[in-house]
C-alpha cells in the first residue's frame, strides 16, 4: 500500500498557527473538519473557537515527508516561536506523545523537554512550567521563576545526585568545556577558595587513594601539554617566578624530609632520591 501524508499549515482568526499532518484528510474540505490535532492547538481552539483557515503545503509519499516535514519545522521555528502553536518539531510520522509525559519548560536546564506528569507536580513552578502556559506567561514572571529557582528554592538544594545520576550527567558532559571556561572568577569565589580547609576535608584529602586513583594522578602529572599549559598560564599571570618565600619554604620542608642511609655506599640522602640512584639501583652494589 502507498501511504501518503499531507502535511497543513492551520491559521486562527487570532493569528495562531499550526503545522501538522495527516494521513487519512488529503484535501481541504475534510482537513477544515478534523481541524488538526496537537494538545496545545486543540486547547487553543477550545478556547477561542474553531475559527481556522487551513492551507495545504503538500501531499506525499511516506518515505519523503519525514525530510519535508522537519525542515518545515526548523525553517519556521515551529517549537520556539510564538506563533505556532506546535509544541515539538514535525516529522509528518508518528505523533511523539509518550503515555503520562509532559512537555515542560525546565528553568535549570533552560529548555522545552518531556517529564513524567508526577515529576511536572512535584516540582510545579518552582522547577518547570507547564509549556501551555509558558507560551502565555511575560517575561517579568519567567525572571521572578527563574529567581525561584536559585539557592533554596532550587529542588536540589542541599540534596546531592545519586552516584548513579553521577555518571548518567558524568558521561554527558565528557568532552565538554566547562561551563566556567574562560570565565574570570569573581574576588568572592576567590576569597572562598582562599578559607583554609576544615580538618575534615585535610585528613579526607590525606586518606588513602586507590592503585587506580594513583596512577591516574601519574598520568596527568607527566602530560606534556598539561604541564606546558600549566606554566604557560603561570606566565601569563606573572607567576612564573617562585618568589624568595616560597624558596625558604621548599627549602625548610626539604631539609625537613627524612634522610636515609644506602646500605652499598653509605650516601645519605632523601628517601624519593636514594630509591632512585642508591639501594638496588647503586653502583656499589655487588662490589
Ligand atoms: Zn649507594
Amino acid at each position: 500500500m502507498n501511504e501518503r501524508v499531507t502535511l497543513y499549515i492551520a491559521t486562527h482568526k487570532k493569528g495562531l498557527k499550526y503545522f501538522g499532518k495527516s494521513k487519512k484528510c488529503h484535501d481541504l474540505d475534510s482537513l477544515m473538519k478534523y481541524g488538526g490535532s496537537g494538545k496545545y492547538w486543540l486547547r487553543y481552539l477550545n478556547k477561542h473557537g474553531k475559527d481556522i483557515t487551513m492551507e495545504i503545503l503538500g501531499t506525499y509519499p511516506k518515505e519523503e515527508v519525514k525530510e519535508i516535514a522537519l525542515k518545515f519545522s526548523k525553517d519556521n521555528n515551529i517549537v520556539e516561536s510564538k506563533e505556532w502553536a506546535n509544541l515539538k518539531d514535525e516529522d509528518g510520522l508518528e505523533g511523539g506523545w509518550k503515555k503520562g509525559m509532559t512537555t515542560v519548560y525546565d528553568n535549570i536546564e533552560k529548555r522545552n523537554r518531556q517529564v513524567t506528569v508526577d515529576e511536572y507536580n512535584k516540582y510545579k513552578d518552582v522547577r518547570y512550567i507547564h509549556i501551555n502556559r509558558f507560551r502565555e506567561i511575560s517575561d517579568e514572571t519567567r525572571t521572578k521563576i527563574s529567581e525561584r529557582v536559585k539557592g533554596e528554592g532550587n529542588p536540589m538544594y542541599n540534596k546531592n545526585h545519586t552516584d548513579e545520576t553521577k555518571k548518567v550527567i558524568s558521561q554527558k558532559n565528557k568532552g565538554k568545556p566547562s561551563p566556567t571556561k574562560g570565565k574570570p572568577m569573581s574576588e568572592e569565589t576567590k576569597q572562598k577558595l582562599r578559607v583554609p580547609k576544615s580538618e575534615e576535608h585535610k585528613q579526607k584529602l590525606r586518606g588513602p587513594k586507590s592503585e587506580e586513583h594513583i596512577r591516574k594522578l601519574r598520568l596527568i602529572a607527566k602530560d606534556p601539554k598539561r604541564n606546558a599549559k600549566i606554566l604557560q598560564t603561570r606566565r601569563e599571570n606573572g607567576n612564573d617566578k617562585v618568589s624568595e618565600e616560597t624558596k625558604k619554604k621548599l627549602s625548610v620542608s626539604a631539609k625537613n624530609r627524612p634522610k636515609v642511609i644506602c646500605p652499598h655506599c653509605g650516601k645519605e640522602g632523601d628517601k624519593a632520591n636514594m630509591i632512585r640512584w642508591h639501594y638496588d639501583n647503586c653502583k656499589n652494589k655487588g662490589q
